[in-house]
């Protein structure tokens, strides 16, 4: 089912983007060298608390996890690059992370990542990723409008990754979200445009361009839910939750 918001809850969804945003602005900003992530994840957790909002992540059990995810944020390092689950690791100089945090207010949820470096000298392979990632989450909100298909946005965004030079895997990519977090459509990383479901005012979707530097294949964690390079090359992901709005689409996933 694909989910068309009310402009009252589009209204609704601007505050919860906005959170999201804050909170992984705040935590950006307090991920130093010896930040545990489990500390970040406790971090998250007081964050959505005193905000009255409700995790989306703590409870959810999917096909492709093991069990209740039990955290409150993702936290990937290096060559994990989805669902990272935090773990007991102090972060390093020079470690690439990514933070990943979808949260609900009021019944509208709202999801958004980052990445960076952790520390003062950023490799400039790892800043090349992480742009190349930044970069095509902007194609895909450029491309997003009424009218336009799933696939122009797919498009834009494949267009990005693959000439930067990266491989793209589209196993894993946006989503329709709205009244849950993971909703149809599904926005690969790559396609075709001109094809799939045409976009709506009060469609919310979340699009999140991902990359590895030499590879399209993901293995799995011990731990059941991290994914990682299957040849451990560093990763970057980029995501923001848009509307579309009669003229374009809005970013709600930013900090106010
Ligand atoms: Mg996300
Ligand atoms: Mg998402």
């Amino acid at each position: 089912m694909i989910e068309i918001l009310s402009p009252s809850e589009v209204a609704r969804a601007r505050d919860t983007g906005a959170l999201v945003g804050e909170i992984l602005q705040a935590l950006r900003r307090r991920a130093t060298v010896g930040t545990n992530l489990l500390q970040i994840d406790r971090w998250a957790q007081a964050m959505i608390r005193d905000a009255g909002a409700q995790s989306c992540y703590v409870d959810y059990a999917p096909s492709f996890g093991r069990g209740p995810f039990g955290h409150y944020i993702c936290t990937a390092v290096n060559d994990a690059v989805l669902h990272g689950l935090p773990h007991d690791y102090a972060l390093r100089d020079g470690d690439l992370l990514t933070l990943d945090l979808a949260v609900s207010l009021r019944g509208i949820a709202a999801d958004s990542a980052i990445s960076f470096v952790v520390g003062g000298s950023p490799a400039p392979a790892d800043v090349a990723l992480i742009e190349a990632t930044e970069r095509a989450l902007a194609a895909g909100i450029a491309a997003a409008r009424p009218g336009a298909r799933i696939g122009d946005l797919s498009h834009a965004i494949g267009t990005v990754l693959t000439g930067a030079g990266y491989p793209v895997n589209t196993e894993f990519g946006g989503h329709g979200i709205g009244s849950t977090m993971h909703q149809d459509p599904h926005v690969a990383n790559s396609g075709r445009p001109g094809r799939g479901y045409p976009l709506r005012p009060g469609l919310l979707l979340a699009l999140e361009p991902w990359v590895m530097a030499d590879t399209d294949r993901l293995v799995t964690d011990a731990d059941g839910w991290t994914l990682r390079s299957a040849t451990g090359c560093r990763t970057a992901h980029s995501e923001h939750t848009i509307a579309i709005t009669d003229d374009g689409a809005e970013i709600l996933t930013l900090p106010r």
